[in-house]
């Protein structure tokens, strides 16, 4: 895979090493067996795979270069390039402004920009109205695209399926920047509807099966919807694409779910599911894909606890943490201090939306045992200072240098 000119601050040589010699080891990407950091009292179950994806690093090197290479221009991003605090703000000390935030706020008026500024498109790409709106200010909306190539593809897979009259059900968060752009980009090729989650789609089932009033729809599923929806006509027959963050298990859930549905009602078979289910099965991106099977592969061992570290809007880091969360206390962090001692944390309660703090960390015993991940938007350097900081609760700070690798 092309490797990336990415700053070295994000960079830790330690993860560095025990990544590549993994991947020496590995490099089928099989074993999804966490790497055994053993520090006598302290030990860490590194995952697999963890950390910056290929489009974000894609993502950081446009933009920095962009920002190297334009010092007399003004620079803005649509909204935060990708969910991780650290990168964004030494985006902005460089003088980037963002032009949205993540809600889709406004944070800087369309006409304060001029046709010579440089806008620079984020990781999870953005909606044909966006583009459209760009243009109009005579900026070009794609001179500066850090999108993702596999968010790409689930709009090319959208679009092809749409094209076969097929209706695109969105796994994805309605709020979501990359879900708001597959869904423009989708809907301007047919009917689009967005579900979050399982329930919703029971819901939206109960309209594919006339189960449920049709004119009841258009308030339930509000705004998450195309322009022009016909629940009688729009639901005959569908594909499934995702927001490419989502949980695997649960968005191939999800298209069992439908596919299951749509079978019955129609009284299809297997073998000619395909009138009305498209086979879109492979939406998912590989990251996603390989940080989560790294999780449910490394909570395959004994532990105490297991830290995430992340953004906390970060969707993929969330849905690390809520498989973790499954097994073991679990704590979202997005920077060492936050454990502010052995006992102390500060980290998010992403249910609720809130930072919460914890007064029983590590537990005290003989050996403590902790599994740790990150988000793919998380710079390996701060993986590498949470590893620090745990050591030193134990005054063991320098073996950080000195790392023994079990097997
Ligand atoms: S998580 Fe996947 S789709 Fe999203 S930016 Fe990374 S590689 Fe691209």
């Amino acid at each position: 895979m092309k490797t990336f000119n990415v700053p070295v601050i994000y960079r830790s040589p330690l993860i560095s090493t025990i990544k590549n010699q993994r991947k020496q080891q590995d490099r089928m990407k099989k074993d999804f067996t966490p790497t055994a950091l053993d520090f006598g009292p302290l030990k860490i179950l590194l995952a697999r795979h963890f950390g910056f994806c290929y489009g974000v690093e894609n993502a950081i090197e446009i933009a920095f270069k962009t920002v190297d290479e334009n010092p007399d221009k003004r620079i803005f991003l649509l909204s935060e390039m990708i969910h991780n605090p650290h990168v964004n703000n030494d985006l902005l000390e460089r003088g980037v402004r963002f032009i949205m935030d993540t809600a889709g706020n406004q944070l800087v008026p369309w006409e304060t920009l001029q046709s010579d500024d440089i806008v620079i498109i984020p990781a999870f790409g953005t909606t044909i109205e966006t583009e459209n709106k760009l243009a109009s200010l005579g900026i070009e909306p794609l001179k500066y695209n850090t999108t993702c190539p596999f968010v790409e593809r689930v709009w090319n897979k959208a679009e092809q399926i749409g094209k076969k009259d097929y209706t695109v059900i969105v796994h994805g968060k309605p709020k979501h920047e990359e879900t708001r752009a597959t869904f423009s980009h989708s809907q301007s090729n047919t009917p689009t509807i967005v579900v979050k989650d399982m329930a919703e789609t029971e819901k939206l089932a109960r309209y594919i099966t006339g189960e449920a009033a049709p004119d009841t729809f258009y308030e339930a599923f509000k705004g998450q919807y195309s322009q022009g929806f016909d629940v009688t006509k729009d639901l005959q027959r569908v594909g499934v694409v995702n927001q490419t963050t989502m949980l695997a298990s649960e968005t191939q859930a999800i298209a069992d779910y439908i596919r299951q549905v749509i079978v019955a009602h129609y009284g299809l078979t297997e073998a000619n599911a395909g009138e009305r289910f498209a086979d879109t099965r492979d939406t998912l991106c590989y990251a996603t894909n390989d940080n989560q099977s790294a999780v449910i592969g490394m909570l395959e061992e004994p532990a105490d606890l297991a830290i995430v570290v992340g953004g906390y809007n970060s969707s993929n880091t969330s849905h690390l943490v809520e498989l973790c969360e499954e097994k073991l206390p679990t704590y979202f962090i997005s920077a060492p201090e936050q454990m502010r001692s052995a006992r102390q944390v500060d980290h998010w309660d992403f249910h609720h939306k809130q930072e919460i703090h914890s007064d029983t960390f590590l537990p005290e015993k003989s050996q403590v045992t902790i599994l740790l991940t990150s988000g793919a938007s998380c710079p390996d350097a701060l993986v590498e200072g949470v590893i620090r900081r745990l050591l030193s609760f134990y005054g063991l700070e320098h073996k950080a240098d000195e790392l023994t690798l079990v097997d």
